[in-house]
């Protein structure tokens, strides 16, 4: 699991190229895709992420833009790869398991319910 910040915003994310999921922000450009790269865990300590994160969010963060011309480089090779961070979907928001969760366990009870019902009757 990658944890990266979203180059936008600043909020926290898993996987660098993943749409952020605070404000929406889908990497289109190859430039961004490498910004994006530089601002994970394979490239930056979590200290590293923790102090970019806040400067993004203040507005002073500055690319280390070497770094982002090498990546930049790589990706340009690999248009197969581009077209595939071009295409990724936000990832669904933890509460959505969260409510399928709930909607089990009432589903269940309710169920338990109606079993218990149908045994009273029957005697
Ligand atoms: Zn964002």
């Amino acid at each position: 699991m990658t944890m990266a910040v979203c180059i936008k915003c600043g909020a926290r994310k898993i996987g660098a190229w993943t749409p952020c999921h605070i404000c929406g922000f889908r990497l289109e450009q190859i430039e961004d895709m490498a910004r994006a790269a530089a601002l994970s865990d394979h490239l930056q300590s979590p200290e590293g992420l923790r102090a970019a994160a806040r400067e993004i969010k203040a507005g002073t963060y500055a690319f280390e833009e070497e770094q982002v011309a090498v990546i930049m480089k790589d990706l340009e090779a690999d248009p197969k790869l581009v077209e595939r961070v071009r295409n990724l979907r936000a990832p669904p928001p933890p509460w959505g398991i969260l409510r399928l969760v709930v909607r089990l366990i009432i589903v269940t009870l309710m169920a338990l319910w109606a079993w218990r019902i149908f045994e009273q009757w029957r005697m």
